[in-house]
């Protein structure tokens, strides 16, 4: 089979063959205007319909992110840990440093049971108050810290006391770390109750919230957490991470 034939066996092989018809040139400048508008349609469809379910699926998705601050610690840690393995919940970790680097094996045990680790600095300053070189220091030995750990590289970083400024976030994200907040706080550094930490929570969260959380501080986090997720779970929330 050569390729004239090949060419005269297809619809465009046909309409090239019969284009000296006027009728048929419209006919197919008409074939071509319609396969236009559908490529444009079809081009269009996949950002026009991510536009329309964005917001929908988030508005319907329920998902909550559970965030853990200023740790690792002994004991602490390892049973906010043990809360998260039973209930089947991945979280995120913001540690610090320093911490990590003294207890390298919790971190470890964070990525390794399905957790995202992240950067909260290496001594957890105001960084605010240090140069753009001092605020590269903290993160880069955060980095190196978690890293040594055997943890991939972080992408996010939550800056102390949430205190920033347009520098400081634009300095984490020279070094590929976005700054990273939060929505809703229940204040558990301050040890409230568990049953207060609860309430807090549950009544602020609402789909995409990211919820502060310290394994580093807060003596009753960990006895909250049960409750935390029991009730988020009933309402119909699951649980992801950044
Ligand atoms: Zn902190």
């Amino acid at each position: 089979m050569n390729a004239t034939t090949n060419v005269d066996r297809t619809p465009l092989g046909r309409i090239r063959r019969h284009s000296g018809s006027p009728l048929t040139l419209l006919a197919t400048i008409n074939l071509a205007l319609v396969l236009g508008a559908m490529a444009v349609v079809l081009l269009q469809e996949p950002s026009a319909q991510a536009q329309q379910l964005g917001p929908t699926a988030q508005r319907t998705a329920r998902i909550v992110k559970l965030t853990f601050d200023d740790g690792p610690v002994r004991g602490n840690t390892s049973r906010i840990l043990n809360v998260l393995a039973n209930r089947g919940v991945k979280a995120t970790f913001f540690v610090v440093g320093k911490q990590a680097r003294r207890h390298p094996r919790l971190v470890t045990r964070e990525y390794k049971e399905g957790h995202s680790v992240q950067n909260h600095t290496y001594t957890h300053p105001d960084l605010t108050t240090l140069s753009n070189a001092g605020i590269r220091r903290e993160l880069r030995a955060t980095n190196r810290a978690i890293k040594a750990a055997g943890v991939p590289r972080p992408y996010r970083f939550r800056p102390p006391y949430g205190a920033t400024n347009t520098r400081v976030k634009r300095v984490g994200a020279s070094l590929g770390l976005t700054q990273t907040l939060w929505s809703v706080d229940p204040r558990d550094w301050a040890d409230p109750s568990p049953s207060v930490i609860c309430r807090r929570v549950v009544s602020n969260v609402s789909p995409g919230s990211i919820v502060l959380l310290h394994d580093g501080s807060g003596a009753n986090t960990d006895e909250a957490l049960p409750c935390i997720i029991k009730r988020l779970k009933a309402k119909g929330y699951r649980f992801g991470k950044l």
